[in-house]
């Protein structure tokens, strides 16, 4: 029963993240809530065939709330921002090298200059990420001793 848990979560959560902003992703997360339905209602149904000799009630809850943790944190994976390389297009990660004339990229019309622009704001103007700001000098007066 454990494994099932965590390694049912574990597979929707890294279909979720890995095709993020993709109908895969989407799609993944629908069919594992439609197969936790399924289960709830087979859980249901095993109360009813059985006459109340297994006791289902308090599982198919544990099931439910299981099913709503499982689809919201996918939802939330789903829709976390891909991170395109520096050079790309930031609205679908076309490579735009050499295409820097366009106003638009070939692929989904996203703005040329905008996306560089995201990408410089993202990655700093040199590619690296942002240094942290410089340190104060330290005054030989503040400080205990
Ligand atoms: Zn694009």
């Amino acid at each position: 029963m454990i494994p099932f848990f965590t390694g049912f979560a574990v597979i929707v959560w890294m279909l979720a993240a890995f095709y993020r902003r993709r109908w895969q992703s989407f799609a993944s997360i629908l069919l594992a809530m439609l197969f936790m339905a399924g289960l709830i209602r087979f859980h249901s149904y095993m109360g009813e065939v059985t006459e109340g000799r297994i006791y289902t009630p308090v599982l198919r809850h544990v099931l439910i709330g299981y099913a709503c943790f499982v689809g919201v944190t996918g939802l939330f994976l789903a829709c976390i921002p891909r991170a395109f390389p520096r050079g790309c297009c930031q609205g679908c990660g076309y490579d735009l090298a050499g295409l820097h004339h366009l106003r638009m990229c070939p692929e989904c019309a996203t703005s040329v200059r905008e996306s560089l622009a995201r990408a410089a704001r993202r990655h700093g103007p040199t590619g690296e990420p942002p240094a942290p700001p410089p340190r104060a000098p330290e005054s030989p007066a503040a400080g205990p001793r």
